[in-house]
């Protein structure tokens, strides 16, 4: 995303599957590269995962 990607706002290269479109491509932003997945944030499902962005989103707002 031209500006970066804003808190509340989905991915544009998110796909259907909720799997990025630049995984493994240079124009992945390094940010992204940076985070590693682990259960604390990720959860054991998409909806999990999402509580708990929304959650950090909301504490460092
Ligand atoms: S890894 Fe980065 S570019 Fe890919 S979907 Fe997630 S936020 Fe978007």
């Amino acid at each position: 995303m031209p500006k970066g990607k804003p808190a509340g706002v989905r991915c544009i290269q998110l796909d259907e599957q909720n799997a990025c479109l630049l995984f493994g491509k240079p124009e992945r932003p390094p940010v992204c590269g940076q985070f590693a997945p682990e259960a604390a944030v990720c959860g054991k499902s998409d909806g999990e995962a999402m509580a708990t962005l929304i959650d950090l989103e909301q504490l460092t707002a």
